[in-house]
């Protein structure tokens, strides 16, 4: 028999009103019962969820597409489902299970993307914390068919970044061509989104060339698994240098999830022949300019990489949950959410921060 859950009729959350507005934490938000959830819904009463800078993103209007008002933001989500919509058909979930919330929380499955595997880019694809509300909050509706189950060796905690960040710079690197003893440049790589690379790109047999700056993230990122190093702000000649330590001949591949366009172009100047880009970073407004010349004549390719499907969440999680790759973290509570947003907005924000819904 599935087990028992007692679910409240109100519930601790960070709402925002209006764009200009401040974050409002409450703790007498409806949750949603389980006679109310529609065939194919679950409730999840949530241990944590992440912070990303998305969050900032959505909470700010930043993008052209408006988040939904009032919102309830984030998208890195882990907790127990606690109940399943009445006449839900063939649930590849059930009551009990530890899953996880990430961005793309709904997709039709049956569009062009989502048929080719695309489904991050469905035409009908609902978001958590942006079309939809998301986890910062102590329950949130999502559906079974596209929650991720979280493997047993893995904590809550640990899991949560991976379902965004790990996610992201996992695929990127993934559909970036490069195998085996191939170099890769992922610049921001001391970073909440870089670190994970490292460790990801490690894992998978590449050659990493870390770009960030500072002793500190210099330290961690070779601790783990960087093979070279390249201050920005000490180099005189980023493309040089880089070029230097892949050989002489350029990387094969780059993951840049940088907010603003130039890192772009510099990476075709310090890519090999064939050697592929990835553009990642989702800034607000900023345009992508290549050297149309040096961009036919060494054959490089650009390809945007935008989250994950489902196939790709299992195997970031799986990855991690076997030790191979670590999300450095902080665990805060849920009344922390403002400080967090300033911090990230700063730049201050070493690693990621989860929140505990616990608390
Ligand atoms: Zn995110
Ligand atoms: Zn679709």
């Amino acid at each position: 028999m599935a087990p028992q859950f007692t679910i409240p009729k109100t519930q601790k959350a960070a709402i925002v009103e209006k764009t200009d507005a401040p974050l409002k934490i409450v703790d007498n938000h409806p949750v949603k019962q389980p006679s109310e959830l529609a065939p194919g819904e679950c409730l999840v009463e949530l241990d944590c969820s992440g912070v990303c800078h998305t969050d900032l993103h959505a909470r700010n209007n930043d993008w052209p597409l408006p988040a939904k008002l009032p919102l309830i933001g984030g998208h890195e989500g882990v907790g127990r489902i606690v109940a399943i919509g009445e006449h839900t058909q063939s649930s590849p979930v059930k009551v009990g299970d530890r899953v996880g919330i990430k961005w793309l929380a709904y997709s039709c499955l049956d569009c062009e993307p989502c048929r080719k595997g695309l489904e991050q880019s469905c035409i009908n694809g609902q978001y958590s914390g942006f079309t939809v509300d998301g986890t910062f909050s102590q329950y949130v509706v999502s559906w079974v068919t596209h929650v991720t189950p979280i493997p047993d060796n893995l904590s809550s905690a640990e899991a949560a970044s991976i379902l965004c960040a790990g996610i992201t710079v996992y695929r990127a690197i993934k559909y970036s061509k490069a195998k085996i003893g191939d170099w890769i440049v992922l610049p921001g790589a001391g970073g909440g989104l870089g670190h994970l690379a490292v460790q990801y790109a490690a894992a998978m047999g590449l050659r990493v060339v870390a770009v960030d700056t500072g002793a500190e993230k210099k330290e961690l990122v070779m601790k783990l698994g960087a093979e070279k190093w390249v201050d920005f702000r000490e180099t005189k000649d980023l493309v040089k240098d880089i070029k230097e330590a892949t050989d002489g001949f350029g990387a094969h591949a780059a993951v840049v999830t940088a907010a603003n366009g130039a890192a772009y172009a510099q990476a075709i100047d310090y890519l090999r022949m064939g050697g592929t880009l990835m553009v990642v970073g989702l800034p607000a407004r900023a345009n992508l300019s290549a050297d149309i010349f040096f961009t036919v004549v060494k054959s490089i390719n650009i390809i945007g990489s935008y989250v994950g499907n489902r196939q790709d969440a299992r195997e970031a999680l799986d990855i991690a949950s076997r030790g191979k790759v670590k999300c450095y973290y902080v665990t805060k509570p849920l009344s922390a959410l403002s400080e967090t947003y300033e911090g990230l907005a700063e730049g201050k924000i070493v690693g990621r921060v989860v929140l505990n819904m616990k608390e």
